[in-house]
């Protein structure tokens, strides 16, 4: 029986485990800022090749870049960042707590959700083998006024978001009813815009310098070199670019381990399209984005589409892809049709041309742009929380296992001599000499096997490789596997084939 940590568990096992430790941690720490560990590295760069080999290697038509963290500050003007790039945020006076006035408005909607869900579960319980959930869902009295009530918040806040009505949004946190969860009060602030971009100086005097920000994210490094890949690379629409980097947000609510950081890492891909058949492609990048997902083995009902309410200045259209983490679902990539907005702007602040020849309509036009968006850090989160789980063992005892996806784990296989004495030491060394070239490998020889077992359970390491007194003679040592924890007896000659599968 395999139960879900909760998110305390999570954090605690990533930071006692060398995945994520909190960043400057014996200064006591930075707000929203992490250092990823011995193991936390090696996940994380794992995620990062499994979206380049599936964006970049696997596509002829998408190619990489790597632009630098610096840019121009006119590219923040153009793209409309300096103006726009605001969260609306309200303070609650008695706790003194900063809050997104949009996040606690979601949170109050994803609470009258959760409602629907428990009047779901008792018609379940109550109907068992009968139950109908579509019909109890389009029928049932007390879910149809939950999702009356939901569909009002939603007009309303979309409507308040798309105007930039900032005391509508407080009014609409009063008619709620919303409290501070720190104070329990109403006494709320107006809501104010804040900018997220962090500033900073470049140049010897500091008068004469110019403010340059820290890039919120990657895309427009791809943006303005369009015209450079396109060119050097040949490129014909459509096409694509992909970058993965650092980003930097001064996130007003910075909580909720790394789902929310200050500096964070993105792995985005902007894909240049004709005028006109952005749609078609906005639909095909949605689907083949979740296939990627799910591509992992994570079941189909950890993730689902959401839409967006409120269209970012350049879209025409944006959804979500949203995970279950575990304090319900949330953001994880964003798909978005960001139309020609990018490449206009930039061309009308630059005065450079960013247009293409299309050779089949023979005419130049600015091409439209599908963007996909997704946090490296946010992914991390994903996998990681899906995969930690605590099991009853059939005999009573408990085991901690990160059921990480084979080709995301830190480590594929771990050597272990059952004893350190005999020559078994010297043949796992052998063993892992021999696996080494091909994947990442460790070696223990520390404590009772049961215990290097869990070790390994508890890192996600899908192979236990032991060698014992039989393997001098016959020359083969069992495999145990992680997550059925059932052992089989392989030929060492056959045991990089055998992995490899
Ligand atoms: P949110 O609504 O959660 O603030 P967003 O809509 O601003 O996110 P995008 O601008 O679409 O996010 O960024 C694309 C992706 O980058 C997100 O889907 C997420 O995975 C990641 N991301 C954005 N902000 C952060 C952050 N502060 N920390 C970690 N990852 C982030």
């Amino acid at each position: 029986m395999a139960n879900q940590m909760d998110f305390t568990k999570v954090v605690a096992h990533a930071k006692e485990y060398g995945f994520v430790f909190p960043s400057s941690e014996i200064y006591d720490g930075l707000a929203a800022v992490y250092d990823y560990g011995q193991l936390g590295v090696e996940l994380k760069n794992n995620i990062k090749q499994y979206w380049w080999q599936a964006m970049v290697q696997m596509h002829e038509n998408i190619v990489g870049l790597d632009s630098a963290i610096f840019m121009h500050p006119r590219i923040w003007k153009a793209s409309g960042h300096v103006d726009a790039f605001n969260d609306p945020l309200i303070d609650n006076r008695d706790s003194k707590k900063r809050y997104r006035a949009d996040v606690l408005i979601e949170d109050h909607i994803a609470k009258m959700e959760e409602k629907i869900e428990k009047e779901v579960e008792k018609g379940r319980k109550r109907w068992g083998e009968s139950f109908d959930e579509a019909q109890f869902r389009a029928t049932n009295q007390r879910v149809l006024e939950h999702q009356k009530k939901i569909d009002e918040i939603h007009t309303r806040f979309a409507e308040l978001m798309n105007a930039n009505d900032l005391d509508g949004l407080k009014q609409l946190i009063l008619d709620l009813e919303i409290v501070c969860p720190i104070s329990g009060t109403r006494n709320w602030t107006d809501v104010r815009q804040f900018n997220l971009m962090f500033a900073t100086k470049m140049g010897s005097v500091i008068d004469d310098s110019d403010t340059l920000y820290l890039r919120p994210e990657t895309a427009q490094g791809i943006f303005v070199n369009f015209l450079n890949v396109q060119k050097s690379g040949r490129m014909k629409v459509p096409f694509g670019i992909a970058q993965i980097g650092k980003a930097f947000r001064n996130e007003i609510v910075a909580r909720q381990f790394i789902f929310r950081m200050r500096e964070f890492e993105q792995m985005e891909m902007q894909f240049f399209v004709r005028p006109g058949t952005e749609l078609e492609w906005f639909k095909h990048w949605k689907e083949e984005r979740m296939q990627w997902h799910q591509a992992l083995g994570i079941p189909a009902e950890c993730y689902r589409f959401h839409d967006h309410e409120k269209l970012a200045h350049y879209a025409n259209a944006a959804t979500d892809i949203e995970f279950r983490f575990p304090f319900g679902f949330k953001e994880l990539e964003g798909i978005h049709s960001r139309t020609d907005f990018d490449l206009s702007r930039h061309s009308e602040f630059s005065g450079k041309k960013l247009q293409y020849f299309d050779p089949e309509l023979n005419e130049s036009y600015t091409p439209y742009v599908i963007e996909t968006s997704i946090g490296v850090d946010r992914m991390f989160l994903a996998v990681f929380s899906h995969a930690l789980k605590e099991e009853t063992l059939e005999d009573g005892s408990t085991r901690t296992v990160l059921s990480l996806p084979t080709r995301l784990a830190p480590y594929k296989a771990a050597v272990l001599p059952l004893v350190k004495k005999d020559g078994l030491p010297e043949k796992a060394r052998e063993i892992q000499h021999l696996l080494m070239p091909e994947m990442m490998v460790q070696y223990d020889e520390k404590d009772a096997i049961g215990r290097r077992y869990r070790r390994q359970d508890a890192i996600g390491t899908p192979f236990c490789i032991t060698v014992d007194n039989d393997t001098l003679n016959d020359n083969s040592v069992t495999v145990r596997h992680r997550d059925t924890m059932q052992q089989e007896r392989v030929s060492i000659d056959n045991l990089l084939n055998y992995l490899r599968k």
